[in-house]
């Protein structure tokens, strides 16, 4: 089978390579891929700056039909459509795996990185992780789930965000238009997102086409001053850190009101981030980090998106086959790109 494969370490090296079709062991289903994602963590591993052991099929954000069982099946059938976890290789008998966490358990081990993954015709997978979706999904819809997961876990699931919160989001990248949707789902009043220049041509653009017409770009328009005015003068109830920017996670302490909550999803890529300490302390603010997806966030997402509550297809403006994957991972470091797809 055709696989994009990151073949040996260092900087570069992936191609699409002939790999041996995977035979399901016990416990797994072997899927027929339909899309994969492209995601930051591919990216990386482009760039060796992201753990990974090669040679591995990249992409984690696959969704397909499963064809074909291994031994000890149970809950999965051939023509089931799937998507799926990518808690792969977790103990099961740590203390976070036992308290429910598998997601951060030290032993996983996800696929495109861990193991083979997803920008394949063909991958097989344990059942235990996937998640059947509704027969009228689109395959668009069914490739995003993994992404939006994240953001419902971040923001329903972990920051708590209620009816008639008032929400900033500072990144207008894929999480960071995903988290707006998922804010305007989860009932705010208002949703404020911030980009820089860089991010007018397409990400702010496309925050307005979903209908997000508070906008704001760092060059034109002082965004602490907007959002006080907003809210005379308290405060924003949530704000959401998508950029992973050292210059703007400072910023989040006095765009949040006092006793306040700033959601953190955005990474840095390692670099130090210089914070007012004290003006967190003073605002007496709830700082949330967040990593990966919890299992109840699943079945919640696959339900947002299928119902057009969380349009989150709209994020995708690539769809590719294999081959064409350079063109497609440029496009997305030079910020014309959101949401690719990878069509095996
Ligand atoms: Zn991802
Ligand atoms: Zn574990």
């Amino acid at each position: 089978m055709k696989a994009l494969v990151k073949t040996q370490k260092g900087v570069g090296f992936i191609e699409v390579r002939e790999a041996p079709e995977p035979v399901p062991g016990p416990g797994e289903v072997k899927i027929k891929i339909a899309a994969c994602g492209v995601c930051g963590t591919d990216v990386h591993v482009w760039h060796d700056t992201f753990p990974y052991w090669p040679p591995v099929i990249l992409g984690h954000e696959f969704t397909g039909t499963v064809v074909d069982l291994g031994h000890d099946c149970k809950y999965y059938k051939p023509g089931d459509r799937v998507v799926a976890e990518p808690h792969t290789k977790a103990c099961g008998v740590c203390h976070l795996c036992r308290t429910g966490n598998i997601q951060i358990c030290p032993e996983k081990r996800s696929p495109g990185w861990g193991i083979d993954g997803g920008m394949a015709e063909y991958i097989c997978y344990p059942e235990r992780l996937l998640h059947r979706i509704p027969d009228g999904m689109s395959w668009d819809q069914a490739a995003v789930v993994e992404p939006t997961a994240n953001v419902v876990t971040d923001m329903i699931e972990r920051t708590g965000i209620l009816a008639g919160d008032f929400i900033v989001i500072l990144g207008p990248g894929p999480i960071g238009l995903l988290a707006a949707m998922v804010a305007r789902a989860a009932g705010a009043r208002d949703v404020v997102i911030i980009g820089t220049p860089g991010d007018e041509a397409l990400r702010l653009k496309k925050a307005r086409e979903l209908g997000f017409n508070k906008t704001i770009n760092i060059a034109q328009t002082d965004p602490i001053k907007a959002v006080l005015d907003m809210t005379g003068g308290i405060g924003a109830d949530i704000v959401v850190e998508c950029s992973g920017a050292p210059k703007a996670i400072p910023v989040t302490v006095d765009l949040v009101r006092k006793r306040g909550k700033i959601c953190v999803i955005g990474l840095t890529g390692n670099r130090n981030v210089e914070v007012p300490w004290d003006k967190f302390a003073f605002k007496v603010v709830d700082v949330i980090f967040n990593l990966s997806t919890c299992y109840t966030s699943w079945d919640r997402t696959i339900h947002l998106i299928h119902s057009g509550a969380v349009p989150a297809e709209k994020v995708i403006t690539h769809r590719e086959p294999l081959e064409n994957w350079g063109k497609v991972f440029d496009d997305i470091e030079n910020l014309k790109a959101l949401k690719a797809l990878l069509i095996p």
